[in-house]
């Protein structure tokens, strides 16, 4: 215990998803919190507030649903498939190349459903997510695809206001423009943290420190250090304080550290519109996820990637690496007349996106700067190596498979019908996958596998869950799940 006087009981440093999270369960047993949050009001909400709010969770199908999200009147007409703890332990298997720390994995899978739940009875609000996670089908009702159906109303803003709320409610202290900076020890006891707020330089003591405050995925220094050369080009998609001071912090102290500090999560992100980083207007409209719908060229006129390797929330967080490392860092993606319709209207109708449209594909080449006949070979050989047998059907991988170089395994369609459309990206980084070592309760450990007594850790600062790619939503699910673990315990 510190010798002296404390502040409070609990500090949470950094106020996105995980922190609150945490700040609730810790609440919830009386614990006085003093949650410490870089941005000011307005800049406030971390990665969680530009999200979609997008949630895996495991779940029986719409009946168990309905217990607890909000109503929808498409629910008459709407199949929601299962998705159990087998299949999702399977995802992040599958999509980590097993690189996934299976004790993590374990707590994730049981404890997601409960622990929303049980956000969900403090105030917080979820619904079906028909916009980004179904398909219409031809007789009006609604398909689920892909593992992730369940969200934030009101996406990541309604998020962070709904956690904002709960917290103003059971008298969580909630400092803005406080930046933590170091940890203060006693002994070999972490007992507060140093913090510049506009006013100076505050030391703030506690019993426990609980460390929420994100990557390192906004600091190009550090993103050129861990993740390789080129990566500091990378557009920041979501929050400009996640800068690893949190994590530097902790590893002074003797943390060791957790996951993959090589690899990140990155995406295919409006290339040209100036204010495409850190947009809190625009803030997941930026993306650009109907690319396996059509193709991918990069300045030579050229694919590069297989579009319909798997369903988007399988392939979409690795394909922002492939982007980078293009000529020019850009590449394009492609689709006819027929495929326009079918994109996700809230990305692809987005005010100033970088879109440019002709009748004729060489015509589209001329305007996005692309060598006429190379972007006319690639269309035309892949029209040419296209499975025609097989009916295209987005709700499923269809195999309709374009055997080219490089293939498309599933949604191969003929880009035939003008006009056609070229939608520049580039590549967005989302959030880091190095953290910090920890146990299965958030209790930060040395390199050695010694605890660091008073000192915890939760979101995307616990490391060891993703490595390379990730499976879609399971970033707010980590972040609830030990956050509340984090929070029961400090
Ligand atoms: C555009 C976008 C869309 C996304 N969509 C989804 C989605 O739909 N579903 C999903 O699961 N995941 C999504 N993600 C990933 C998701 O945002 C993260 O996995 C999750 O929000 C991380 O939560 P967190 O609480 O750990 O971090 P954050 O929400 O980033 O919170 C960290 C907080 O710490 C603060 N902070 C940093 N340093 C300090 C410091 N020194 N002192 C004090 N405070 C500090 C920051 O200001 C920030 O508020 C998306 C991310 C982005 C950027």
């Amino acid at each position: 215990m510190p010798a002296a006087p404390l502040d409070t009981d609990v500090i949470i440093v950094g106020g996105g998803n995980a922190g609150f999270t945490a700040a609730h369960a810790a609440a919830e047993r009386g614990r006085r919190v003093i949650l410490l949050e870089a941005g000011a009001a307005d800049m406030a909400g971390g990665n969680s507030f530009y999200t979609a709010g997008a949630t895996r969770i495991t779940h029986s199908g719409l009946d168990e649903l309905r217990e607890w999200l909000e109503p929808d009147e498409r629910w008459a007409t709407t199949v929601v498939p299962p998705y159990t703890a087998d299949e999702y332990r399977a995802d992040l298997e599958k999509v980590t190349e097993g690189r996934n720390d299976p004790e993590l994995t374990e707590v994730l899978v049981s404890e997601v459903t409960p622990t929303l739940r049980w956000l969900q009875g403090k105030g917080l609000k979820y619904r079906l997510m028909y916009e980004r996670q179904a398909y219409e089908r031809p007789d009006g009702s609604y398909l689920f695809w892909g593992g992730l159906h369940v969200g934030n109303v009101g996406g990541g803003e309604g998020l962070i206001a709904d956690h904002t709320r709960v917290a103003q409610e059971s008298g969580i202290d909630i400092r803005y423009g406080h930046r933590a900076s170091e940890l203060l020890t006693e002994g070999d006891r972490v007992v507060g943290v140093r913090v510049t707020t506009g006013e100076g330089e505050v030391e703030l003591r506690a019993e426990s420190v609980i460390l929420t405050a994100g990557g390192f995925e906004a600091n190009p220094e550090l993103r050129r250090e861990y993740l390789g050369e080129g990566w500091e080009h990378a557009k920041v998609r979501g929050t400009p304080y996640n800068q690893g001071d949190m994590l530097r912090a902790a590893l002074a102290l003797g943390a060791g550290r957790g996951g993959d500090w090589q690899t990140c999560h990155s995406v295919q992100w409006d290339a040209f519109l100036p204010e495409n980083e850190s947009n809190r207007e625009l803030t997941n409209r930026l993306t650009r996820q109907s690319y396996p719908l059509g193709i991918i060229v990069n300045r030579n006129g050229e694919r590069f990637l297989d579009e319909g390797a798997d369903f988007r929330n399988y392939t979409y967080a690795k394909y922002g690496k492939e982007i980078l490392r293009q000529p020019g860092s850009v590449a394009w993606q492609i689709f006819d007349a027929k495929l326009r319709p079918m994109l996700r209207v809230e990305e692809y109708d987005m005010p100033g996106i970088s879109v440019e449209q002709a009748d004729t594909i060489e015509e589209l080449a001329e305007k996005i700067g692309v060598d006429p006949a190379a972007l006319g070979e690639t269309v035309r050989s892949f029209n040419a190596s296209i499975d025609r047998d097989k009916p295209f059907d987005p709700t499923v991988k269809d195999a309709r498979r374009a055997d080219t170089t490089p293939p498309k395994s599933n949604w191969a369609a003929e880009l035939e019908t003008g006009p056609f459309y070229a939608f520049g990206v580039t590549c967005g980084i989302t959030f880091t996958f190095g953290g910090l070592k920890a146990d299965t309760e958030g209790r930060v450990l040395s390199e050695s596998g010694d605890e660091i007594a008073g000192l915890y850790v939760a979101g995307e600062m616990l490391g060891g869950l993703f490595s390379n790619n990730y499976p879609g939503g399971s970033g707010l699910a980590a972040g609830v799940v030990f956050g509340r673990r984090a929070g029961a315990i400090a």
